[in-house]
């Protein structure tokens, strides 16, 4: 079981890790496919034991089929003047990703047509691509763009799209039960800090965590190119799969409040687990039911796949102004936000890890608790007070249908307070697991 005294992540060193992590990843201009994954999973490797797969290119992949793999060198657009005036190495997002290569002069209005620019945010560079349809472009500032005089401009964009391989990368801890817990995480924007260098690197510390602990379920980490990834995962294990728990971890380095976005099945363990943590959590937050749109969840949440997988992230999806434009740099995701958000998924595994039945030895009537030493172990403090009600709760609801999780929704305490009075029951040999889960 995890130990939350044991808990790491309060150790100061944590976020600042983080941040490095997202500080080495950052210039690397990742995509579905290509080096800069690969790259993005070498660096990763150094802290956690990722495994690298390569899925060829043509693969199929239920209604999909893996693309050819994508490589750039070098893309830039130089003005009639012989002037650089757009360089890919001075800002991937220049790029339009996944863009053909090109070579060729072209007049201002051709070149416009390949130019994608953000004209209510003037100064930002937008994130752009096109993945499945092929074509080539530029992203720049609107006030970039509006400066450009009429003449020739000569275009280069270095790209290779051949048959090569999606990247992803794998991570598994084998816990006592072979059920797993999946976390998956994207890995193919260029450079975006928030969205989603963040859920990296809050995936990366927590399963770093998780892998030097013993552990009731099993954990699956998953770090992959978003929506094929997915789906290529999918379609390569889907008979092997044991997953009884999800998250989809993204945007979780802003200073936006939690936002958990349900299951599609709505009322799962995990929504419960999440919701309970936030509601204890003394903050505000935004609670969503499910909708068929976002991160990978909407796969893992396909009807024949339907499994218990949330999205847990801080800015929702989309709602946030640096949302896929330069302005979502090292400046915008804050270490404290980063440390806060790995603090709070580390405390939903330990309600996960921990929501157990229990049963009482003694069903009928209360038993005496004085002669027991359990008002002694428990105090008389304000805090003890409440341990006592949560020690009558769990006596109470402890006959095998209700788990730790139900008596704290019930109770309304909080379920490490649940927690420790079943332990201080346990002790005292008042209670025993229920026997359908030892
Ligand atoms: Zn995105």
């Amino acid at each position: 079981m995890l130990n939350i005294e044991k808990y790491p992540i309060q150790k100061d060193d944590i976020k600042d890790r983080m941040f490095q992590l997202i500080t080495a990843c950052y210039p690397i201009c990742r995509s579905i496919t290509g080096d800069g994954v690969r790259e993005t999973i070498e660096i990763i490797r150094k802290i956690i034991p990722l495994d690298k797969h390569e899925v060829p290119s043509g693969t199929k992949v239920y209604d999909w089929e893996i693309p050819k793999e994508w490589n750039i060198k070098q893309a830039y657009i130089k003005d009639p003047n012989g002037n650089v005036i757009v360089d890919y190495k001075r800002h991937n997002l220049h790029v339009l990703n996944y863009s053909i290569p090109i070579r060729k002069r072209v007049g201002l209005d051709e070149l416009k047509k390949h130019l994608y620019t953000i004209p209510e945010q003037p100064d930002l560079i937008p994130y752009r691509n096109s993945y499945y349809r092929e074509n080539w472009g530029f992203c720049l500032s609107h006030n970039q763009m509006i400066r450009l005089k009429e003449g020739t401009y000569e275009v280069v964009i270095d790209t290779s799209l051949e048959d090569g391989h999606l990247t992803y990368g794998e991570y598994f801890i084998q816990g006592n039960s072979s059920e797993e817990i999946l976390i998956s995480t994207h890995i193919c924007h260029p450079s975006l800090c928030n969205d989603n260098l963040s859920g990296i690197a809050v995936s990366t510390y927590l399963a770093k965590y998780l892998g030097e602990q013993t552990t009731r379920y099993s954990y699956r980490f998953l770090f992959i190119p978003v929506t094929i990834g997915s789906i290529a995962w999918l379609s390569l294990n889907e008979q092997n799969l044991k997953i009884k728990h999800g998250l989809v971890l993204a945007l979780l380095g802003d200073l936006s409040d939690f936002t958990y976005k349900r299951t599609r099945k709505g009322n799962s363990e995990i929504d419960s687990v999440i919701e309970h943590c936030l509601q204890h959590s003394n903050k505000t937050y935004t609670i969503k039911d499910f909708i068929p749109y976002g991160y990978d969840e909407r796969q893992y949440c396909s009807p024949g796949i339907n499994l218990s997988v949330g999205c847990f992230t801080r800015a929702p999806y989309g709602e946030f102004p640096e949302y896929h434009t330069s302005a979502d740099n090292l400046e915008f995701v804050k270490p404290d936000a980063l440390a806060e958000s790995l603090a709070t998924l580390y405390e939903a595994l330990f309600v996960l890890e921990n929501n157990l039945k229990y049963v009482s030895k003694y069903p009928k009537c209360e038993p005496q608790l004085g002669k027991r030493g359990l008002y002694q172990q428990i105090g008389g403090t304000n805090e003890g007070k409440v341990t006592q009600l949560a020690a009558l709760w769990v006596l109470n609801m402890s006959d095998g249908n209700y788990s730790l999780l139900d008596i704290a929704k019930k109770s309304g305490i909080q379920f490490t307070v649940i927690k420790n009075a079943a332990d201080a029951l346990i002790n005292c040999d008042l209670i025993e697991k229920y026997a359908k889960e030892l």
